[in-house]
C-alpha cells in the first residue's frame, strides 16, 4: 500500500518517500537536499524543513 502522506519541506501531499516517523520528505526535496550547497536558493527553506521536522520527531519520542 502507498501511504500519502506531507512532505514537512514542501508541505505537498505526496508517496511516502523518507519516513521519520509520522513526517516525510518527498524524492524531489531529498534529493534537492542531496544536491545542495549553501548558496542555492532553496537551501535555507529545506534546511528549516527537516530542523522542523527533526524537532517535532524529538518531541514526539521523548516519554
Ligand atoms: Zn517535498
Amino acid at each position: 500500500m502507498i501511504r500519502i502522506i506531507e512532505c514537512c519541506v514542501c508541505k505537498r501531499m505526496t508517496r511516502a518517500n523518507l519516513l521519520l516517523r509520522d513526517t516525510n520528505i518527498c524524492l524531489e526535496c531529498e534529493q534537492k537536499i542531496m544536491k545542495l550547497d549553501s548558496s542555492h536558493e532553496d537551501y535555507f527553506e529545506l534546511k528549516e524543513g527537516i530542523k522542523r521536522m527533526l524537532r517535532y520527531n524529538q518531541l514526539v519520542s521523548r516519554p
